[in-house]
């Protein structure tokens, strides 16, 4: 991937479309490709650039259900609404980010074309900022004909995608004089109309729009591809030990679930022995260290704590790298208490926190045969593996 450092610039996704043509009671833009919706398809990649500025999205409001979840993950405003026309829409959109200067550079995106490349973008927006309005396009690579049969040369035709880029000022302009003008299908045109030109860059087939199902199984046998081929598969380990703490009352924190017992474990936090033991698992999978490191035991604030809050922190690094956690394997090993009839719910709750399926998650527990710490109940031991998908840097 390439590492060039490209100017700060801001995003406007329209997501505005009912996808008539879709014919699905779930529009186009809210179906899932590879576990995320299209939409969140189609953001994710901006968010791996340093130099995004701001990012906003402009979408039908009966459909804010849809996105509500992708809003709270990437923390972004409110959704502008959609107008009767996508030019109606991008021009609500526009209009959202008057706090950015005029020389800023803004891409205007499809929330249907969620296989943009991240060198796509860096090219877009490095042409816009030397001419001030470029878009994406594809040389037509059909034989075409009018309906009629009359051969057409497509020697000089091309395909237009988004992202298009421009910068915000005259992108503003082109949108306020043809405020009132229909027959513009795209925003490059409408700059092109007001007499600028548009550098063409070009792009990648990859980066069609998605409008019918059939399109929506092609990008969906891509991401497969892609995944297949560009991940790696990391395994972690993690092991933690507690010892009882007979001065100190029940209920005993397992895996996330209070367990009733005559005493709790020792520690610094909630002591949760299972849980200490995953966290640190997926953080070895990234070889980001272990829970000590991020949660030192001196440091008060984490006195008492749920560690569920340690499993929420090492599965936000991992998806800040993108990674998909695969299986969560945690055993424990005591003489006591049960953990057979607490098995699903402890499965319920990492899986709330990991957004993995308990299918994916296994509990177990095995005695020591009374040998040793365990066998003698003076405290329980932990032990956790777990698999993530990485995706690989070329
Ligand atoms: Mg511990």
């Amino acid at each position: 991937m390439s590492q060039t450092e490209i100017q700060p610039f801001s995003v406007l996704i329209v997501a505005g479309g009912n996808g008539t043509r879709f014919g699905a009671e779930t529009p186009k833009q809210y179906q899932l490709l590879n576990g995320i919706s299209v939409l969140e398809q189609s953001i994710k990649v901006f968010f791996s650039f340093k130099t995004l500025h701001k990012l906003r999205l402009v979408c039908d409001p009966s459909h804010l259900d849809f996105v509500s979840d992708t809003l709270l993950k990437y923390h972004l405003p409110p959704p502008s609404p959609s107008g009767k026309n996508r030019k109606e829409s991008v021009f609500n959109g526009l209009r959202s980010f008057s706090d950015i200067s005029s020389e800023e550079i803004i891409l205007i995106h499809d929330a249907a074309r969620p296989l943009i490349s991240k060198e796509d973008i860096e090219r877009g927006v490095l042409a816009a900022s030397t001419s001030g309005a470029a878009t994406l396009a594809v040389p037509v690579a059909d034989t075409l004909t009018r309906s009629g049969g009359e051969p057409v040369d497509r020697s000089d035709l091309w395909s237009i995608q988004t992202p298009q880029a421009f910068r915000y000022g005259l992108i503003c302009e082109a949108h306020d004089k043809f405020r009132d003008q229909d027959g513009f299908t795209d925003d490059a045109s409408l700059v092109r109309a007001l007499g600028h030109p548009v550098t063409l860059v070009p792009g990648n087939r990859r980066n069609f729009k998605i409008t019918t199902p059939d399109d929506l199984e092609m990008a969906r046998e891509i991401m497969r591809q892609i995944m297949q081929t560009n991940t790696e598969t990391r395994t972690g380990l993690g092991f933690d030990v507690h010892a009882f703490d007979p001065g100190r009352p029940g209920p005993l924190r397992l895996g996330g679930v209070d367990i009733p017992y005559h005493c709790t474990l020792a520690g610094h936090s909630d002591a949760d022995v299972g849980l200490h033991a995953v966290t640190d698992a997926l953080l070895g999978t990234i070889a980001a260290g272990d829970i000590g490191l991020h949660f030192p035991p001196s440091d008060p604030q984490w006195k008492g704590a749920d560690s569920t809050i340690f499993l929420k922190r090492a599965v936000e690094l991992l998806h800040e790298k993108n990674a998909v956690i695969t299986l969560i394997d945690l055993t424990f090993m005591c003489e006591e208490p049960k953990i057979g009839p607490h098995r699903e719910a402890m499965q319920k709750v990492i899986s709330k926190i990991t957004g993995i399926t308990t299918d994916r998650i296994s509990i177990k527990a095995t005695t020591t045969e009374k040998l040793g710490f365990t066998g003698r109940k003076e405290g329980i031991a932990a032990q956790a593996l777990a698999t993530i998908q990485l995706p690989v840097q070329a």
